[in-house]
């Protein structure tokens, strides 16, 4: 599986790999956000619930430490109203309690508050229902305590209690009882009535019986009318009061009572809630550490497997994209260095795989090329070696099909204008060496100007082509061009047109030119050849000519014991003719004198010009005798036939020198056979002299004789 991936994806653009990758990890990164945020959420909810549980715990505590306070304060206003008067006692612990007990009352119901919006399942939202049964438990507790309070606060203030009205009513009593005679009496009748009604637990008939004895005495004191009125009037308020005090104080108690039920049936309930609150800050504290622990877990994990996704990605990237431009770039260098067999074998339908596939295709080419630039040089390097033309055009041919794959090609070499057949390979339809073609120079010339040197025959030029070459053949036509001269043309012709493609094209006019050089140097080189060795004028050998080929003649005629004569002639008095008739005439007559040597001379005889109007005719094969006749019958011949010339039928005479050598008896040796020419020439020359000496128009032959000088 993995390996289909990465050969589907090496397949892709790498704009596309690229930006594949890149949303990939594009997406890691938003999945690796969305997980992170997620576990970052719930961690902060955690945290979120364990600060609530936190403070739902502060405040219980706190809620419990000032109900404890305000239920010690209270106790104190109670124990300390009568030690330090109500007053006092009122400012310093019964307001405080009540600031106290109003705090949990506040705090009580934050904490509601803050408990309701805790999960349904926490420990402290099962408690709710106590909570509120123990804040109303609190509120009846500080309605209560403000009751007993007031009471409090009626009976024992110092200015307006009710203590204090008594105290103030029993001392205008003992007031209005001072003086009279049975003060001893109504003073310890007012101590039982005080001891009655201000002690505890306050007995009501033994107040009234302790009242109604002072009455009754006051009424029957000797104390004055209005007095006993007003200490009557002061024992009614005192007996009023004293019972008032009597029911406050029960009240007080009850309230007292009733305080310490309230109190002690909060107790429970707060240590119930305190010991929920400290259950759900544990379980806070427990899951938030949990949530801490797995959100690092999720984070982590989510890291790594985006770490080991982005990995994947870039090893994929490696492998499809970076270790193939490597390869690559190590194939490129390889053809740097030289080695042009080196080939990428990376296949694919990508740019890289197309970069390969051209690399590879560049890299075969620039092998051929260089093959193809191997054969040119050598082809080249032959042909400057080759100084034959045929051979030249030969050599061209076979290279030049070679290398484009023609199976048929042609030279056509230019002459005034015209082209003629020189050399072939492969079958022509029609023509042989030396046949004028149907394409001529200047058509050659317009396809040098039209572009088309390079390129394939116009369709005219090919229709004119067509008369040598198959008609289903393509022909291309390379002209032969050296030295700013078009000296012919190279013409190929092959069946697949496609072998002639623009850069076969190009080799083979690279080849071309060399060729047309070379072409043209074997035929100047030619041309020089036979200048140097042929009269210009007669066509007939010149003196180098008769060296150079009459030698072989003499040799073969000596080793086979024949021998060599040789007829010298000269013209007579040819100054005065050329003063008489021109010079031309004169050029006539030398031409006419040639033809007619050419014609009469035998095979292997050889003609030659020797000088101005002199002439040397060698026979191998031939005695003195036989040259001697035939010398006879050339003057004869000369003399006897009037020679057209521009000046009409003119006669010239000759006279004739013959020398003849016989072979050697003794067996054949090599002979220096320049020397021997030289000395026969010699030896004429001098029989010509006499002949001239004798008077002109006449053969002068040398005595015969044998044996030769040798060198
Ligand atoms: P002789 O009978 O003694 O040979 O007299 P001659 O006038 O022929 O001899 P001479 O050596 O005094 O003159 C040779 C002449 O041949 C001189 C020259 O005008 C002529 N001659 C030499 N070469 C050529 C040539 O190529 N063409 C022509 N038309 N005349 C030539
Ligand atoms: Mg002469
Ligand atoms: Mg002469």
């Amino acid at each position: 599986m993995p390996r289909r991936l990465v050969r589907w994806f090496g397949s892709l653009k790498t704009t596309t790999k690229f930006g594949l990758s890149f949303s990939l990890m594009l997406t890691i990164i938003v999945m690796e956000m969305v997980v992170g945020y997620y576990a970052l959420a719930d961690l902060w909810a955690a945290n979120r619930a364990l600060q609530q549980s936190a403070e739902i715990q502060r405040l219980a505590l706190t809620l419990g430490r000032n109900w404890e306070s305000a239920r010690r304060l209270q106790k104190d206003f109670f124990l300390q109203s009568a030690v330090i008067g109500a007053n006092d006692a009122y400012s310093i612990y019964a307001m405080a309690s009540a600031g106290k007990i109003d705090e949990v009352i506040r705090d009580g119901a934050l904490l509601k508050r803050m408990i309701a919006t805790t999960p349904d399942d926490s420990a402290v939202r099962t408690r709710l229902t106590d909570l509120d049964l123990l804040l109303s438990t609190v509120s009846r507790y500080a309605t209560t305590y403000e009751e007993a309070t007031e009471l409090e606060m009626s009976m024992t203030s110092r200015d307006a209690g009710l203590s204090a009205q008594l105290d103030s009513v029993s001392a205008r009593v003992l007031a209005l009882l001072a003086g009279a005679r049975e003060h001893e009496t109504l003073i310890a009748l007012y101590y039982e009535l005080r001891y009655f009604g201000e002690s505890a637990p306050f007995k009501a008939g033994a107040m009234d019986a302790a009242v109604l004895s002072l009455r009754e005495a006051v009424g029957q004191s000797s104390l004055p009318a209005e007095r006993i009125s007003a200490a009557l009037d002061a024992l009614d308020t005192y007996e009023q009061l004293a019972s008032q005090i009597a029911q406050t104080d029960a009240q007080i108690q009850e309230k007292l009572a009733t305080l310490a039920q309230l109190g002690n049936s909060v107790e429970p309930g707060l240590v119930t809630l305190l010991a929920a609150v400290n259950t759900e800050a544990g379980q806070a504290r427990l899951r938030f550490e949990q949530t801490r622990q797995s959100a690092a877990n999720i984070l982590a994990a989510a890291v790594v497997a985006g770490v080991l996704l982005a990995m994947a990605v870039a090893v994929v990237l490696h492998i499809t994209v970076t270790r193939q431009v490597t390869r690559l770039t190590a194939v490129a260098r390889r053809l740097q260095n030289g080695d042009l067999a080196a080939r990428s074998a990376l296949d694919r339908g990508d740019e890289l795989g197309r970069l390969a596939a051209t690399l590879n295709a560049m890299a075969a080419k620039l092998g051929l090329t260089i093959d193809r630039m191997e054969i040119v040089r050598k082809a080249s390097l032959d042909l400057a070696s080759e100084l034959d033309a045929e051979s030249v055009m030969d050599r061209t041919l076979e290279v030049s099909t070679t290398l484009s794959g023609a199976e048929i090609g042609f030279v056509g070499l230019a002459s005034d204008d015209a082209l003629y057949l020189a050399r072939s390979r492969g079958s022509l339809r029609a023509g042989s060496a030396g046949d004028q073609l149907p394409c001529d120079v200047e058509t050659l010339t317009t396809m040098i100007n039209d572009r088309q040197a390079t390129g394939r025959l116009t369709p005219e030029s090919a229709a004119r082509a067509g008369g040598l070459l198959p008609a289903d053949h393509t022909c291309v036509a390379i002209p032969l061009v050296s030295v700013q001269n078009t000296i012919g043309v190279l013409v190929l012709a092959a069946r697949d047109p496609n072998v002639f493609s623009a850069d076969t094209l190009q080799f083979l006019e690279l080849y071309a030119t060399g060729a047309a050089v070379a072409i043209h140097n074997a035929l100047l080189y030619e041309n020089v050849q036979e200048l140097a060795v042929v009269d210009s004028l007669t066509g007939l050998y010149n003196r180098r000519g008769l060296f150079q080929f009459g030698r072989q003649d003499i040799d073969a005629a000596l080793l086979a014991g024949r021998p060599v004569a040789l007829i010298f002639f000269d013209i007579d008095n040819f100054k005065a003719f050329n003063d008489r008739y021109s010079y031309d005439v004169g050029d006539q007559v030398l031409e006419a004198i040639a033809t007619h040597l050419r014609e009469s001379i035998p095979a292997p005889g050889i003609a030659c010009r020797y000088g101005g109007e002199e002439f040397v005719v060698v026979l191998p094969g031939t005695g003195l005798g036989d040259a001697t006749t035939r010398a006879e019958a050339l003057r004869c011949q000369v003399a006897a036939a009037p020679i057209a010339t521009d000046a009409g039928q003119l006669v010239v005479t000759i006279s004739v020198g013959v020398a003849a050598c016989q072979p050697p008896v003794a067996s054949p040796r090599p002979v220096d056979s320049s020397g021997f020419l030289n000395d026969l020439i010699a030896r004429a020359g001098h029989m010509l002299h006499g002949a001239k000496e004798g008077g002109r128009n006449r053969v002068v032959a040398e005595e015969a004789r044998t044996g030769i000088r040798v060198g």
